[in-house]
């Protein structure tokens, strides 16, 4: 898991608003245009609690009445919205958006509202809000976003400070009878500070995580061992060597926690790993 990158000014997050609201057709654009005070303010309040890093700050939107203009934004695909969708895929590092930033596994597919659309209308196409994600994480996620207490529970790839320890841990393990490598996947909160740990927890806890990665395991695990043994045959290194690669290479696009790069490390290290290859 590693950080976005945040789309850079100019054009401000409301210019770039402005620019989808006069490309829409009347009435819709009258009404927006006739709230524009009211927006703008939000705009300014989002920025002030981004400032702060307390975007769970933001308090309940003042515009529900107008939610329908609003979302129309978002739900009709004007060449100004995919414009916006595009930038915000080439600010980030290559490679970074191969996969879903909330949970790694799949591909990105769609944006998340991280402040729900339904909850804050006016924030439906505010860069900030718009986070690439696989269609799975948006649907389980949907429009939760906050406890009962007020505190965020999913990670904010864009705000949140990813913390540089390893929090995400694999046990590899073989089963009697079976001729596949599984894995165990768990996490540790270990040197994390307890807001950093608790958000984590529930980021993982919510999207199912551990369950996902447990899921894919065998199959990823299968393709790792024949990979590395394509590359031995090749006259490559030898396969702890051709793994640990792959897994600095992974963590360093996707982060340490990343769990294909902590699956990588794990088989590199794993004192089976020659059978494995060789039964495979
Ligand atoms: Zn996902």
């Amino acid at each position: 898991m590693k950080k976005l990158a945040l789309l850079t000014s100019p054009p401000s997050h409301l210019d770039r608003y402005i620019g989808i609201r006069d490309a829409k057709q009347r009435p819709t654009r009258d009404v927006l245009t006739n709230n524009h005070a009211a927006i703008a303010a939000r705009y300014q309040a989002l920025d002030n609690c981004v400032g702060a890093g307390q975007i769970e700050h933001i308090g309940a939107s003042p515009l529900q009445n107008i939610s329908d203009q609003l979302r129309h934004c978002y739900g009709s695909q004007t060449k100004r919205l995919l414009g916006l969708k595009k930038q915000i895929k080439k600010a980030q590092a290559k490679e970074a958006l191969k996969f879903c930033p909330y949970c790694g596994t799949t591909t990105n597919t769609t944006h998340d509202h991280y402040l729900p659309a339904t909850d804050f209308p006016e924030f439906a196409v505010h860069a900030l809000n718009l986070v690439p994600c696989c269609s799975l994480c948006n649907t389980i996620k949907g429009d939760r976003w906050i406890d009962q207490a007020g505190q965020r529970i999913f990670i904010n790839f864009y705000l949140d400070d990813i913390p540089d320890a390893l929090y995400l841990h694999v046990d590899l393990i073989t089963r009697p009878g079976f001729d596949t490598v599984g894995a165990r996947f768990r996490i540790e909160e270990g040197e994390l500070e307890l807001e950093e740990w608790e958000l984590i927890r529930h980021h993982y806890d919510r999207l199912g995580l551990i369950e996902r990665y447990d899921d894919n395991a065998n199959d990823e695990i299968a393709g790792m061992l024949r990979d590395a043994a394509t590359h031995v045959e090749a006259g490559g290194p030898d396969a702890r060597r051709f793994l640990a690669r792959q897994a600095a290479k992974s963590c360093n696009v996707f982060g340490q926690n990343n769990w294909r790069a902590v699956l990588l490390a794990a088989l590199a290290d794993h004192a089976e790993l020659e059978a494995w290859i060789d039964a495979g």
